[in-house]
């Protein structure tokens, strides 16, 4: 197949350089003439250019560039596809994408894998980033049975975690497992730095170990990416710490009123929560 593959970056260059393993004819867009060099150079793609008149004989594209340009990048590029091009993204939020471009272009599917390291660029894009994780796909009522036949395929191809669902449910699901857990970690950084004695804040910094590492993680990443989350999955997200600044009030309310039964049954029931909900 001539796939097509706009934003040679992390994702773009990861999925370039699997599906040409696979034998597919890989023509690569990107903003910089440096990055379609490089590309071209390490084998990413077989063809490469700033222009997007390159993907006029393409059978699927894949747009891989941050969020914010998916649509004006579907937009630029509709007047150079057949009708038959299938589009799809993989943007990490599904319903602003895909309320934008499905009304722009039919034959889109809205796509997301869940694989990624924390580089970025060109130069970040390795083989075998999508094998054994999780790959969504968000059609919508209007979507065309056959488009979504056809990215499946190729998406499977890549990785045997495929699920589908509308956008709004994976929107939700991210929040809960995904951008509610950057905002808590951040906010536990912030909390923990807001301590106002210095010797307190000084022996804290001394005595961290594994847990705070663990737990500020995801709260200690791009800042971009958290901004990210929080403007393209405003509601979703919001839901998700609305429910988690109630659960956190009751268990201020526990210790306040010393009801260490309760707060015992509730740590008992998320310690065999945990390795039934990661399974
Ligand atoms: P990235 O490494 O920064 O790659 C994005 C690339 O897009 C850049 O290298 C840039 O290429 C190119 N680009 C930017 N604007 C463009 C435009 N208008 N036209 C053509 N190319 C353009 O970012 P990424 O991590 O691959 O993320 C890309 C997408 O994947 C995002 O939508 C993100 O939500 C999604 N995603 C990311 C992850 C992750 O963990 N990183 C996981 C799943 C999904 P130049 O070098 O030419 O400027």
């Amino acid at each position: 197949m001539d796939i097509g593959i706009v934003g040679l970056g992390l994702i773009g260059g990861s999925l370039a350089l699997d599906l040409r393993t696979m034998g597919h004819q890989i023509w690569g867009v990107s903003r910089q003439e440096r990055t379609c060099q490089l590309a071209l150079e390490g084998g990413v793609v077989d063809y490469a250019s700033i222009d997007l008149k390159l993907l006029a004989k393409v059978d699927l594209v894949f747009i891989c560039t941050p969020i914010a340009a998916i649509a004006p990048v579907v937009q630029q590029l509709i007047p150079h596809l057949s009708p038959e091009t299938i589009l799809t993204d993989v943007g990490s939020v599904k319903q602003a994408v895909v309320e934008q471009v499905a009304p722009l272009w039919s034959n889109f599917v809205g796509g997301h894998p869940m694989s990624g390291t924390a580089d970025s660029g060109i130069e970040a894009a390795q083989s075998n980033l999508f094998a054994g994780n999780p790959y969504v796909l968000t059609p919508v009522e209007t979507t065309p049975a056959t488009a979504v036949k056809i990215v499946e395929e190729i998406v499977r191809s890549l990785t045997n975690k495929v699920y589908l669902c509308c956008p709004q449910e994976h929107d939700q699901a991210v929040a809960w497992i995904s951008h509610l857990p950057v905002m808590v970690s951040a906010n536990l950084i912030d909390a923990c730095m807001g301590e106002t004695d210095p010797g307190v804040l000084k022996l804290a910094q001394l005595l961290s170990s594994s847990g705070f590492r663990d737990t500020s993680r995801v709260g200690g990443g791009n800042p971009e990416l958290g901004v990210m989350m929080a403007r393209y999955n405003q509601e979703a997200l919001l839901r998700s710490l609305t429910s988690y600044r109630h659960n956190l009030d009751q268990l201020i309310e526990l210790l306040k009123h010393q009801d260490w039964q309760t707060l015992d049954a509730k740590l008992q029931q998320t310690q065999s929560q945990r390795p039934e909900f990661l399974c």
